[in-house]
């Protein structure tokens, strides 16, 4: 009988957690999970599949304003926000129960309770509960940052956004990053009026410059507007109810809602990291080794909570590899080279490798491929959105070091692109496949 009551205690039941549970009980392993808030985390809960579902019910403005160009006589359409909101939440439910099946097909035990570790390998529950765990593993993720100005708490953030009553009519999106271009793109087909405000003069910072310019150009053609370098000064609620926000550098704005998407922070509040000696880095991080593993030996961290690439499928190859390496005898760690990356703004871009900036400051000489076109569907659509894609090639080798697109279905290409610059293939690799006819992924095989 072992001196524990789990080999396994998790604290968090997000991507990295479940999987990393999953896994490390399918390996023999006695396990338990304590999540406060439901099975699935950020992402399945209030994050990328949620979204990704808004994203769909918003492109339906376009395609529908562009089917006339088709043939088609569509009488009004009108938009119902709270029927795709309630779908789009009853969704969720589906996918939490699934996520909890997982859990428990494994005999993996949930505390639905907040966890504190209270010992080297005791955790206390908020109902009081003790547990005794041999490893304990941390994948309680981030959440929203904001930023302290006057009247930051008449804001909302990704995560209420889901359940809003109606779409406001004016919206003002704070930061430039993932979460803003994407809800700027969502609010805006649904008929808001959206303003980014960013701190910088920048937005999307790390994707490709020509990339992230496109996104620029298309959004304000769209009617979406800017206010950069502008630091919040306040935020007060008028007679109304809407929101009056202060800037610096900028008019004063009259808005209906504000929602911060100023990056996000570690959870790490309340779990105890100090009294045990988990060592946090200046971003509240915990600080972890290859193998996931905090300054305390028995302490693993995986997923957001670690900041390391703050994306789901990291994290689930994180917590893949925690498992395998202390409960499948199976030393693994996690490649973190060429992850391809996507925001699903309106258009979605995606990329992967080096950003033509990268390449100039790390390779001796670079080429740079590029193909800017209109596509089909969107020249019959009468629409005037091009598409771009940018090819950069180590120019000594003709290896392929990175890719980067706007346009249509951006994402849905680079995924299998991906595989081709991550297996390290070259711009020869690449012109001898013959094209699908007529695609837009065909322009990878064609660049000039
Ligand atoms: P991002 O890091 O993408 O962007 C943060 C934005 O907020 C930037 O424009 C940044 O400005 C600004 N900012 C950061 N800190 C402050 C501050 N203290 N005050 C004011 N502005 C600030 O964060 P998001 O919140 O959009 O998303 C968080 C993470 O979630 C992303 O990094 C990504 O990893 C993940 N995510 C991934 C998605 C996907 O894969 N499609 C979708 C959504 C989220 P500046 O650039 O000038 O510094």
């Amino acid at each position: 009988m072992s001196e524990y009551d789990y080999d396994l205690f998790t604290i968090g039941a997000g991507s990295g957690g479940v999987r990393a549970s999953r896994v490390a009980a399918a390996h023999g392993a006695r396990v338990a999970v304590a999540e406060e808030f439901r099975v699935g985390g950020t992402c399945v809960i209030r994050g990328c599949v949620p979204k990704k579902m808004l994203v769909y019910g918003a492109h339906f403005a376009e395609d529908l304003e562009d089917a006339k160009h088709f043939g088609w006589d569509i009488p009004e359409a009108k938009f119902d926000w709270v029927k795709l909101r309630d779908n789009v939440l009853n969704d969720v439910d589906r996918l939490n129960g699934l996520y909890t099946q997982t859990l428990t097909s494994h005999e993996v035990e949930i505390f639905h309770e907040r966890a504190r570790i209270t010992g080297p390998h005791e955790i206390t529950l908020s109902s009081g509960e003790k547990k005794t765990a041999k490893v304990i593993l941390i994948a309680t993720g981030a959440r929203p940052h904001v930023p302290s100005c006057p009247g930051h708490e008449l804001g909302i953030t990704s995560n209420e956004a889901f359940h809003l009553d109606a779409i406001p009519g004016r919206v003002l999106i704070a930061g430039a990053g993932y979460i803003a271009n994407e809800f700027a793109g969502i609010f805006n087909e649904f008929g808001a009026k959206v303003t980014l405000m960013n701190r910088s003069d920048q937005l999307l910072r790390g994707y490709d410059e020509s990339v992230r310019d496109r996104l620029l150009q298309i959004s304000l053609t769209k009617g979406i507007e800017f206010r950069f370098n502008a630091q919040f000064e306040k935020i007060e609620q008028n007679e109304d109810g809407s929101l009056k926000v202060s800037m610096s550098n900028h008019d004063p704005m009259d808005v209906d809602c504000v929602l911060f998407a100023t990056g996000r922070v570690p959870n790490v509040e309340g779990l105890g990291l100090e009294d045990v000696g988990v060592e946090v880095d200046d971003k509240g991080a915990i600080k972890v080794d290859e193998y996931s593993q905090t300054s305390v030996d028995h302490i693993y961290a995986v997923g957001d909570v670690t900041n390391r690439v703050q994306l789901t499928p990291v994290a689930i190859r994180e917590g893949q590899a925690f498992a395998d390496t202390v409960f499948g005898d199976k030393p693994t760690t996690v490649d973190y080279s060429c992850i391809p990356s996507a925001v699903f703004s309106h258009p979605p871009i995606a990329g992967v490798g080096m950003t033509e900036g990268e390449a100039n400051r790390t390779l001796g000489s670079v080429r740079v491929y590029t193909s800017d076109f209109r596509p089909m569907k969107n020249v019959v659509a009468h629409r005037n959105e091009r598409s771009l894609y940018k090819m950069i090639c180590d120019a000594e080798t003709d290896r392929v070091v990175g890719l980067h697109m706007i346009g249509p279905e951006a994402p849905e290409i680079m995924q299998a692109a991906a595989i081709a610059v991550k297996a390290g293939l070259t711009k020869a690799d690449f012109d001898a496949t013959v094209a699908v006819h007529p695609t837009m992924s065909e322009e990878l095989v064609l660049l000039k």
